[in-house]
């Protein structure tokens, strides 16, 4: 019999987790041929939580129950959850059902056309401001930009993996996880489904502004080294203006003999060293982004599957 694991972070959802735990039972009734996880990270919270989960875990077994001893964020928990499931499929989606779990039949037809990887896209976002959701296109516009990672537009974090990509993922040991960006990394048969986003079932976003700032951050910390090339760019830029101001100035001086004695050369030596030092920086940068890299312990590949090589 296949298995699936339903995962999901839990902060401070004491309004909700009853209601999880019945829609996801009910989409486990539904379809029987599957043996059933809900993985739960409680994600430090403050609230009535780990007693009601704690009460849930004690009274069905397949309601698996992780707390972390402090709040480490959305990511984090969410990390937490996909090293401790263990079945054949996962779903990871919000708790607070807005990613509907009854999609889970559209991602077992997609599984059985041999994808590994389905991204749930949003079509609707009700009750979301209109400054997420400009904030939230611009900010994929611009990584996309800088980074090496094209991300689906208008999807989160509820989707649909098999087992191997699921070890993929516990590879990367990098501290700053951007699921949404480790999951096109990682390559895979990939696809999309869309779904409408629900309301929020109960209480309120655990997303302060602060904390999608730290997700942006980590977005582009982690996905790009286009800050340090910058200043490459800008040092050959300095260097290239300070080249034409030179043949302007040595022109005007030598043939129209008409600048202030030192002028020239002050602003000509200016461009040029602010150029070197900005060089230099960009080399000590390059140098800094390598070390980068190496602290982030990702894999340098990943297998999707072997042919007569023993496990
Ligand atoms: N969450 C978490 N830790 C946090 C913040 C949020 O585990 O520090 C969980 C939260 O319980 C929910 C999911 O992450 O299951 C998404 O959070 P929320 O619904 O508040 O975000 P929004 O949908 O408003 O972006
Ligand atoms: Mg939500």
């Amino acid at each position: 019999m296949k298995s699936a694991s339903f995962i999901a972070p839990c902060y401070n959802e004491e309004l909700v987790i009853e209601e999880y735990y019945r829609r996801v039972t009910a989409v486990a009734e539904k379809t029987p041929q599957y043996e059933f996880e809900i993985v739960i990270v409680n994600d430090g919270s403050t609230d009535r939580s780990r007693e009601i989960l704690d009460q849930l875990a004690e009274k069905d077994k397949r309601v698996k129950v992780i707390h972390l001893a402090a709040n480490q964020g959305h990511q984090t928990a969410l990390f937490a959850g996909i090293e401790h499931a263990s079945s054949d499929i996962n779903i990871v989606l919000d708790l607070d059902l807005q990613d509907p779990p009854e999609l889970f039949e559209e991602f077992v037809s997609k599984f059985d056309e041999g994808y590994q990887v389905i991204h749930a896209q949003r079509t609707k976002r009700p009750n979301e401001t209109f400054f997420k959701l400009m904030s939230a296109k611009i900010f994929y516009k611009l990584l996309k930009f800088i980074s090496n990672i094209e991300l689906i537009e208008n999807c989160g974090d509820f989707r649909a993996f098999t087992k191997e990509v699921r070890e993929t993922i516990c590879l990367f040991k990098e501290k700053h996880k951007f699921l949404r960006g480790l999951f096109v990394l990682v390559g895979y048969r990939q696809t999309v489904i869309q779904y409408d986003r629900d309301k929020r079932y109960s209480g309120e976003t655990k997303y302060t502004l602060f904390k999608m700032l730290n997700l942006a951050a980590d977005a582009v910390l982690s996905f790009s080294q286009f800050p340090i090339r910058l200043i490459l760019i800008m040092s050959f830029i300095m260097w290239g203006a300070s080249l034409i101001y030179l043949t302007k100035a040595l022109i005007s001086h030598f043939v129209f003999s008409q600048t202030i004695p030192g002028w020239t050369s002050i602003i000509f030596l200016q461009v040029f060293f602010t150029g070197l030092i900005l060089f230099f920086m960009a080399t000590i940068g390059t140098y800094i982004g390598r070390v980068f890299e190496q602290g982030q312990q990702r894999p340098a590949y990943w297998i999707d599957y072997k042919k007569n090589l023993d496990e």
